[in-house]
């Protein structure tokens, strides 16, 4: 989130935010000089406090002579006990009130809390991205055909986006294969060469007992010859899609990809999953600079333990 946008306001133009703000509860950032913290107040709250500053630099401080504006009116209202931050406010005005030598300027800085929103009905967006590639139904258990982790998981969804026209009002990001240099962002090179070597032993002619035996060493895991390069398929298409959102290409974007990667600890193959897709997105994008911190929101029946091991040490 960028900072909210500051604005200088005269007496009058403040008087007539309070107008705007009347009836409203929203809250209102107000910065009594440049040097003073920024107090969240609510209208009402900032009405009193500038009648108290006006009054204090001795600048129209006898009602009667004001005429009838909205502070005028209002400051007539039985007042709540004042807040800390009003008292902070009217703290300030004196000692600006002090500083200022009787100069009667008062400069206020409203940080409005709904500019972004304001701003956001005018942004030009961009397309959301979508990238998938219809190789990764070849990932399927050999030994248990109703195995729950199957290639319908990812051709349902598919099929489902195509019916509803969502795929062509996406733009398509071209799939590509991460290469392991990205994949050992957070994966040791020697998890990355055990699945290669479990998967490609056999080429052509795999060794099923051998794989079965292999995968009875983790949990909820298969292996099939195609899942060490759908692996580094599907870290590499969830990297180019985050990468074209932090370039700006792209507003959103999904990433329709299997094996998935939630569960893939550093070290270990767990719950489906092989390389942890979104932690070694995620790390590549803090690592080039692009973002600072990232919030990985995670949906699952099951907590993404992997992805939290990922950052456990990352103290953003
Ligand atoms: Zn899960």
């Amino acid at each position: 989130m960028s900072e909210l946008e500051e604005k200088d306001f005269s007496k009058e133009d403040l008087e007539a935010k309070i107008l705007d703000l009347n009836g409203s509860n929203s809250p209102v950032f107000v910065r009594v000089n440049a040097n003073s913290p920024v107090l969240n107040l609510s209208p009402s709250q900032v009405e009193v406090a500038v009648s108290a500053l006006v009054s204090s630099n001795g600048n129209e401080s006898n009602p009667a002579t004001r005429g009838a504006t909205s502070v005028n009116k209002r400051s007539k209202r039985p007042q709540a006990k004042p807040s800390s931050a009003l008292m902070q406010a009217k703290l300030n005005a004196q000692i600006r009130k002090r500083n200022s030598e009787g100069k009667s300027d008062i400069t206020f800085v409203i940080k409005d809390h709904l500019q972004l929103a304001r701003d956001a009905k005018e942004q030009v967006r961009k397309p959301s991205g979508v990238v998938y590639d219809m190789r990764m139904v070849e990932h399927h258990c050999l030994w248990d055909s109703s195995y729950p982790e199957k290639p319908e998981r990812f051709s349902v969804v598919i099929q489902r986006c195509q019916q509803l026209g969502l795929l062509d009002r996406c733009l398509s990001i071209v799939p590509r294969y991460a290469t392991e240099e990205e994949v050992s962002r957070v994966h040791p090179k020697e998890h990355i060469d055990k699945l290669r070597s479990i998967c490609e032993e056999g080429g052509q002619n795999p060794n099923l007992e051998k794989m079965e035996q292999e995968a009875s060493h983790f949990d909820a895991v298969y292996f099939h010859p195609s899942t060490y390069n759908l692996s580094l398929l599907a870290a590499g298409c969830t990297i180019d899609l985050v990468n074209a959102v932090l370039a700006g290409e792209l507003q959103n974007g999904m990433a329709i990809i299997r094996p998935p990667g939630h569960h893939a600890m550093k070290s270990e193959f767990c719950g489906y999953c092989y390389f942890n897709n979104v932690a070694i997105a995620a790390q590549l994008a803090l690592d080039s600079g692009s973002a600072k911190r990232i919030l990985v929101v995670d949906f699952d029946v099951h907590h993404g333990q992997a992805t939290q091991q990922a950052f456990y040490n990352d103290p953003r």
